[in-house]
C-alpha cells in the first residue's frame, strides 16, 4: 500500500481549534533539523491567520547542508541512471497518494485555489515522468569516427547543484528542477521561497520516504542572505534560480563571478496580441483565464493586452466574464500573497487613473469570500486606453490586472511587443494562419502563443524566456534543460592494432 504523510508528521505549534502553525525546518543529510536562526512568520494569503514560521538559517547552518551534500555526491554518482530513478517512481507515487493535501498546504500557503495548486503539482508529475524517461532515452551516442577509432559522448554529473524558487508555484518551481537535477545524478539543495515554505517541507518527506540516500536531496530555508551565501559554498557548482528580474540578475552575476554554472529565470510582462478576425469564444476566456489565473501571480500571465484595430466588442465580452469571476478558497480566483502585493498592486492602479488611463473593470473594492476578510483580495482589474510609455503597460503588476494598449495594426503590435524588456511569453488571438505566423516569425519572446493565453510548453519541450526574463543560456525544463545539469564528456578510444593513423590519433 502506498504510504500517506500526514501533516502531523510535521512538527506544530497551535492551539486547540486554531489553524495548523508549522515550524519548517532544514533537511541536511537526511535528516530534519531546527534551525538557530531569526523566524519570520508565514501568514495565510487566504485568511490572514499564522499558519507557520520559517528560519533564515545561519552561515553555519548553510555550511552544514553544503557539506552533506557533498558527502552524499559521489555515492550518487556511481549509481547508474536506472538506478537513480527507482526512488522517483516511489516519490510520483507517493506525491500522487498525498495529492489532495499536498495542494491543501500549497494553496494554503500561496493564496492558489485547490484546484490551481493541484495543477501545479501535477505539472512538477509531468518533470518527474519526464526525468524518469531518461533512463531509456539519454543514451548518449558513440561513433566510430575514423578505422579503429571511436568516439563517444557521456553525461556526467556536476555534483551539488542548488535551486533556489519564487512565492508563486509552491511545489511545480521547485519540481522543474530537482527529478531533473537529482536523476542525472547531482545532490540538490533546494532554497524554498521564505513565503511559501510548507509545501518543501511535505516535497521534503515524500524525497525521504521514496528513499533517496541521506544529503542527496536537501533544503535549507532563508532568504536573500542565505542564497547568497549557499551560492558562495565551494561545494555548489551550479545554480537555477527562478524569480524577479533583479534577484534573478544579480544571482546570475554572483554565480558566475564566482564561475559558476547558473540559470537565471526573472519577471515577464507577457503581451497578447488581439485582432479582429479572433474567434470570440476562444479569445475571451484564453484571455481572461491567462492574466486571472492565480490571481495574475504567474509568470505567464498576459497582462498586456495589445488590441489591434477595433476589437471593441471582444473588449466588452473580456469585461464581462472578467466581472462574473467570483473569488474563492477552492474555486473561482485566488488571493494576493501579502498586504505589502496589494498595496503596490492598488497604487499601480491609482497612479494608471491619474495618468489618464481608463478603469474599465475595478475590482479595488472586491468583497473578500466568506471567512476571508483578514487575507489579499483583488478582484479583476482592466485598465484601457493606457500609453504604452505607461507603468501599468510597462512594469510586471503580477496581481489580477489587464491593461490595454490600442494600436492600429499588426505591425505597430510587434514594435510594441519589441519594446518590452521582458521576452517570457507573448500570444496571438487570430483565425489568420498568417497573422500566427508572422507573430512566431517576429516576437522577441521565449514562448510563442497562437490562440492560448498561457503557453507553457509540456515536456519534452522546454520553459524558458529571453531577454529580462532569463539570463543564462538553455531553459529550465526538458531537453534543454539536460545540458545545464550536466556535464558531456568525450571519450575517444583506440584499441585495436589496425586503427587508421593520422594526425588526429
Ligand atoms: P523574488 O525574486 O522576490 O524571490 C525569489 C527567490 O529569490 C526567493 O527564494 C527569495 O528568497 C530569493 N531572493 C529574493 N531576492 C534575492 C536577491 N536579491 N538575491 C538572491 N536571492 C533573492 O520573487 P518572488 O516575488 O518570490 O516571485 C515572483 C517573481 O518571480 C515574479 O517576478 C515572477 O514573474 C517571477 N517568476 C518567474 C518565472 C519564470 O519562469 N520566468 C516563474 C515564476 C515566477
Amino acid at each position: 500500500m502506498t504510504m500517506v504523510i500526514k501533516e502531523s508528521d510535521v512538527p506544530e505549534t497551535s492551539a486547540p481549534g486554531q489553524p495548523q502553525v508549522i515550524n519548517c525546518r532544514n533537511l541536511v543529510g537526511g535528516q530534519w533539523q531546527n534551525s538557530s536562526g531569526p523566524q519570520r512568520q508565514i501568514i495565510s494569503p487566504h485568511t490572514g491567520a499564522l499558519i507557520g514560521h520559517v528560519p533564515m538559517s545561519s552561515v553555519a547552518e548553510v555550511a552544514a547542508v553544503a557539506t552533506a551534500a557533498a558527502a552524499a555526491a559521489p555515492g550518487w554518482r556511481r549509481m547508474t541512471t536506472k538506478e537513480r530513478s527507482v526512488p522517483l517512481f516511489r516519490w510520483r507515487e507517493l506525491v500522487l497518494a498525498n495529492l489532495d493535501s499536498l495542494a491543501l498546504t500549497a494553496a494554503s500557503e500561496s493564496g492558489k485555489t485547490l484546484a490551481e495548486a493541484r495543477a501545479g503539482i501535477l505539472k512538477g508529475v509531468e518533470v518527474a515522468e519526464f526525468a524518469l524517461s531518461l533512463q531509456n532515452l539519454d543514451a548518449g551516442g558513440a561513433m566510430e569516427v575514423s578505422q579503429g577509432v571511436t568516439c563517444q559522448i557521456q553525461r556526467q554529473p556536476l555534483g551539488v547543484v542548488a535551486g533556489i524558487a519564487p512565492f508563486n508555484f509552491p511545489a511545480m518551481v521547485p519540481l522543474w528542477m530537482i527529478p531533473i537535477a537529482l536523476t542525472l545524478g547531482n545532490c540538490f539543495i533546494l532554497k524554498p521561497s521564505e513565503k511559501v515554505p510548507l509545501t518543501s517541507q511535505r516535497l521534503g518527506d515524500l524525497f525521504i520516504a521514496a528513499g533517496y540516500p541521506a544529503g542527496v536531496f536537501s533544503i535549507i530555508n532563508g532568504a536573500k542572505e542565505t542564497v547568497e551565501t549557499l551560492i558562495s559554498r565551494p561545494e555548489v557548482q551550479a545554480v537555477g534560480f527562478v524569480g524577479s528580474t533583479p534577484a534573478a540578475l544579480s544571482v546570475y552575476k554572483l554565480a558566475t563571478s564566482l564561475g559558476k554554472r547558473a540559470l537565471a529565470l526573472g519577471g515577464a510582462k507577457n503581451q497578447v496580441i488581439l485582432v479582429p478576425d479572433a474567434d470570440p469564444d476562444f479569445s475571451v476566456r484564453g484571455i481572461v483565464d491567462s492574466y486571472t489565473g492565480c490571481a495574475g501571480q504567474r509568470c505567464m500571465a498576459a497582462s498586456l493586452l495589445i488590441a489591434v484595430g477595433n476589437v471593441d466588442d471582444l473588449i466588452s465580452r473580456i469585461v464581462k466574464t472578467s466581472a462574473s469571476l467570483k473569488l474563492g478558497r477552492d474555486h473561482g480566483m485566488g488571493a494576493l500573497i501579502d498586504a505589502a502585493a496589494k498595496e503596490r498592486i492598488l497604487a499601480i492602479i491609482d497612479r494608471a487613473e491619474k495618468a489618464g488611463a481608463k478603469i474599465i473593470l475595478d475590482g479595488r473594492k472586491a468583497t473578500p469570500p466568506a471567512g476571508c476578510s483578514g487575507g489579499h483580495w483583488l478582484a479583476p482589474t482592466i485598465i484601457d486606453h493606457a500609453k504604452p510609455d505607461m507603468e501599468c503597460a510597462t512594469t510586471e503588476i503580477f496581481g489580477p490586472v489587464l491593461t490595454i494598449v490600442r494600436v492600429p495594426d499588426l505591425s505597430a503590435a510587434i514594435a510594441l511587443e519589441h519594446a518590452s524588456p521582458f521576452g517570457n511569453a507573448t500570444s496571438v488571438f487570430t483565425s489568420s494562419g498568417h497573422v500566427a505566423r508572422t507573430v512566431i516569425e517576429q516576437a522577441t519572446s521565449g514562448m510563442i502563443g497562437i490562440n492560448i493565453g498561457v503557453p507553457v510548453p509540456r515536456e519534452p519541450f522546454s520553459f524558458g524566456g529571453t531577454k529580462a526574463s532569463k539570463f543564462g543560456h538553455g531553459d529550465i525544463t526538458g531537453e534543454s534543460s539536460l545540458d545545464f545539469w550536466s556535464h558531456l564528456i568525450k571519450v575517444t578510444s583506440k584499441w585495436s592494432g589496425t586503427a587508421a593513423s593520422n594526425w588526429m590519433s
